[in-house]
């Protein structure tokens, strides 16, 4: 298998669970949101060799390398840039990355003869839902660039299995992935303040910063507060390699939302926090974040019956394995991630 952006925080996950499964992996990352040092704990922890190519998925010489070197029957797409209002500000980087980079990756796969793709999706291709649960058939018109590349890539992808029907896909919609592995050697470790809001509450439960921003308490929801469907990111990876073996034994393409089916509000995952970590998080009410839904969940009936797979964690685990996570790595991974002009600028010091 083949894993693109394997070192970030959902692919290192489905990493761990591809080699339980018994896979063999090449993960591939250009380490632009990832550190190095997630390579040895997924290898700690999934007790089997994990081959890492530093490149950037946009790098279509770097993809045919791979494929050349080694057999790949499918690839798992990850790699992407994911910050909503990053996104607003920077549309080309995002255009450049998720759908140029998706491009590449098909017209390399498609060189290699290389079927089967899984890809990394997002609720947010839905926008704002005209009704609740979200199905798989709620028309897709996302409220930003992140996720009007993520549909655009959605369509590149079927288009060119419509063009080389060899080619069989999974779409994956996720929603909101939080947790951690259990172990707590790996979990989420985003650069500067957090956007979301499970690594804001767990930095914020372990002393790192003094209190929760709650974005909008008057939304038309139970308490006031924002409403997601959070899903452990060890449910998330179950759902890729069961998505992987539908794919192996029914050559069929399909989408499907990755939920458990119900949300939380803000202030319940607070409490569930709190309760978890035996601390309390401190929070004030702010005005709405712009561009934020009142509420957003899945319907998850598709993917049970599809690939018998459901989400088996609640929040109360999420809370947990997140907490394990930031309380064992308090200051997260040991090192900060390091850009490409940094590493010619070490190499040619090196030479020098
Ligand atoms: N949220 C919050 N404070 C934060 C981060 C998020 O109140 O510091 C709220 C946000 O308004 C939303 C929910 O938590 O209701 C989930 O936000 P997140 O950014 O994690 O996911 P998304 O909005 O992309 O679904």
């Amino acid at each position: 298998m083949l894993v693109t952006g394997g070192l970030g925080f959902v692919g290192s996950h489905v990493c761990v669970a591809l080699a339980e499964a018994g896979y063999d992996i090449v993960a591939l990352d250009n380490l632009a949101n990832a550190r190095l040092s997630v390579l040895a704990r997924l290898r700690e922890i999934a007790g089997r060799r994990i081959s890492f190519v530093r490149a950037d998925v946009r790098d279509g010489r770097a993809l045919a390398q791979v494929f050349r070197r080694r057999p790949v029957a499918a690839v798992l797409h990850f790699a992407g840039l994911k910050a909503v209002h990053e996104s607003v500000a920077q549309p080309l980087e995002y255009y450049d990355t998720n759908v140029g980079g998706t491009l590449t990756l098909l017209r390399a796969m498609r060189q290699h003869d290389v079927r089967r793709l899984v890809f990394s999706s997002s609720c947010t291709v839905y926008g704002a839902p005209e009704s609740l649960p979200l199905t798989e058939t709620h028309p897709l018109r996302p409220a930003n660039p992140y996720g009007r590349t993520k549909m655009i890539a959605e369509g590149l992808i079927a288009d060119c299995a419509a063009a080389w029907p060899e080619l069989k896909y999974a779409l994956l919609r996720y929603f909101n992935p939080v947790g951690a592995h259990p172990s707590g050697r790996i979990g989420e470790d985003p650069l500067g303040v957090p956007n979301n809001l499970f690594p804001y509450i767990a930095q914020v439960a372990v002393g790192r910063r003094a209190k929760l921003n709650v974005w909008g308490g008057d939304y038309d929801t139970q308490d006031g507060t924002g409403v997601r469907d959070y899903i452990h990111v060890m449910d998330l990876a179950a759902g890729h390699v069961a998505a992987l073996a539908r794919l192996e034994s029914q050559p069929e393409s399909f989408t499907v939302n990755l939920g458990t089916g119900r949300g939380y509000s803000v202030l319940e995952v607070v409490k569930t926090f709190e309760r978890v970590c035996g601390r309390p998080i401190p929070y004030e009410i702010r005005e709405r974040r712009a561009g934020d839904l009142a509420q957003s969940w899945a319907d998850a009936t598709l993917a049970e019956r599809l690939l018998g797979w459901r989400a088996r964690y609640g929040l109360e685990d999420m809370c947990r394995d997140a907490w394990r996570w930031q309380s064992l790595n308090p200051d997260g991974y040991p090192e900060r991630p390091v850009s490409a002009a940094e590493t010619r600028r070490r190499r040619s010091r090196r030479r020098s």
